[in-house]
């Protein structure tokens, strides 16, 4: 009999289970934890699998939740939903609008499921918007021992703090409950200008609207910003097309990223064409979370670190001299993201205000020479890797970036003192596990 196989999204990670569980419930979560304890077997929870590194790898049990799916109650009073783990946020975003309301602020996919997302410090952009986690008011998490647990920031705000990024090393997360907003439309505005001055006036820049975001190609000297406004008019006529000019823009990108696999010194000049063309699209009007994403088919490998806000021009201007000098050419863009600082004990943007510098390449190993370099730069920066991104950090790099680590390392030590929800990678980049007796806070 063949193992059965899981592979993500991006295709560079794949493993084999011995036990691959399709949940559709949260007795069936229970009852793949207890398999997991019985047969003395790592478990790990699986998403929509967008993530680029190995957090969803086992050789144990893995618990795929992307069939557990759907509202599980919605207050429009209250502008609170509850959802099942596995639920895209393309589904939470389409039942909040037809009952009137929104998520404030999410990043630019809409296939990624809420546990993944709230897993891995997923965020969007806009310096009043913590990550996506923040929005997180309880949870049901299915811990070490079969027991279902349920934290809230009113009865169990340690706890839950940490629950709400914790790679899937806590334990299973069966249901989540979101803050909403009443239903918003935005206005986007594009604009192209010389890179040296957007630098100049970054955090001016970065506060300039509700949602802003740029991205520039390292050989190019111009930036485009996305500046996204909130705005009482309504859709504009070709509001739905207007969605996919991105999505246009990222397949040429994937063309020109093919390109340089044969004459990657053909990348500079293709790329700078690849931007006149793209120009500058019309702005329009379109309901929130139809501005926040859009359809994303090149598959690529992406990089990115959470800084502190102030460091990003020093990073962008360090990263256009080693990217320019690498023997390579990376193809495809840097996008830069800013964010409110929070309280998650793992969250890259804990207690700073932090821009998040994000780096797509080709995923041929050619660009893995790439990847280290642009690591380094950013990790020199103080710079926290996204968790769900591509990255060589370890337990030792990470702990001092992070000042709440030891009370994450408590909280695991608590739920999970068997290492149930550990990997080899989980185990770099968190380090192993210590027992410790609850701490009876919660
Ligand atoms: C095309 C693309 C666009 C992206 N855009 C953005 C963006 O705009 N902003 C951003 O911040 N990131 C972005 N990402 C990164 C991505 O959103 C995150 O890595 C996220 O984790 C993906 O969610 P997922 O459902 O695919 O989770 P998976 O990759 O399946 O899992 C990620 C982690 O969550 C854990 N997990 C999943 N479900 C559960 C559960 N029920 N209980 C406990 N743990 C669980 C897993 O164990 C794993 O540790 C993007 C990725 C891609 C491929």
């Amino acid at each position: 009999m063949t193992a059965p196989t899981w592979t993500n999204w991006a295709r560079t990670v794949r493993c084999e289970p011995q036990h691959l569980i399709a949940a559709l419930s949260e007795q069936d979560i229970v009852d793949a934890v207890l398999l997991g304890a019985r047969r003395g077997l790592t478990v790990r929870a699986a998403g929509s699998g967008h993530s680029f590194n190995p957090l969803v790898v086992t050789d144990g049990v893995l618990v795929d939740l992307s069939g557990y799916a759907g509202i599980e109650r919605l207050d429009r009073a209250a502008q609170r939903v509850t959802v099942r783990s596995g639920t895209s946020l393309a589904a939470v975003s389409t039942a909040l609008e037809r009952a009137g309301l929104a998520l404030p602020n999410i990043g630019t996919l809409a296939e990624q499921t809420v546990a993944g997302a709230i897993s891995t410090g997923n965020h969007g952009s806009g310096l009043k918007h913590a990550a996506f986690s923040d929005l997180v008011e309880s949870l049901r998490l299915v811990t070490a021992d079969g027991e279902v647990r349920e934290l809230s920031r009113d009865a169990t705000p340690d706890l839950l703090r940490c629950a709400r990024t914790a790679l899937g090393a806590l334990g299973v997360i069966s249901t989540v409950t979101l803050r909403c907003v009443p239903s918003f439309n935005l206005r986007t505005y594009e604009r192209t200008e010389p890179l040296e001055s957007l630098l100049e006036r970054f955090e001016e820049w970065a506060g300039s609207a509700e949602h802003v975001s740029c991205s520039w190609l390292p050989w190019g000297d111009t930036v485009t910003s996305r500046l996204l406004r909130p705005t009482q008019d309504a859709p504009t006529a070709r509001a739905g097309r207007q969605r996919y000019a991105t999505t246009v823009s990222e397949v040429k990108s994937g063309l020109v990223g093919l390109a340089a696999g044969v004459a990657p010194t053909g990348v500079p000049r293709l790329s700078r064409l690849l931007a006149g063309r793209t120009g500058v699209p019309a702005a329009h009007v379109d309901v929130a979370h139809r501005v926040f994403t859009f359809p994303q088919p090149v598959k690529f490998v992406a990089l990115e670190h959470a800084l502190a806000l102030e460091d990003v021009p020093e990073a962008l201007r360090r990263l256009r001299g080693v990217l320019r000098r690498a023997g390579r050419y990376s193809p495809y863009s840097v996008l830069v993201r800013v964010g409110a600082g929070d309280d998650s004990p793992l969250s890259p943007a804990y207690g700073r205000t932090t821009g998040y510098v994000n780096l797509t390449v080709p995923r041929t190993v050619a660009f893995l020479e790439l990847h280290r370099v642009i690591e380094q730069v950013l990790r020199e920066l103080d710079g926290r890797p996204h968790w769900g991104k591509a990255h060589t950090a370890t337990a030792e790099v990470l702990a001092p970036r992070y000042p709440a680590w030891s009370e994450f390392q408590r909280v695991r030590g608590e739920l999970d003192p068997e290492s149930r929800f550990t990997s080899d990678f989980v185990a770099r980049v968190l380090g192993p596990v210590t027992p410790s007796p609850p701490a009876g806070r919660d």
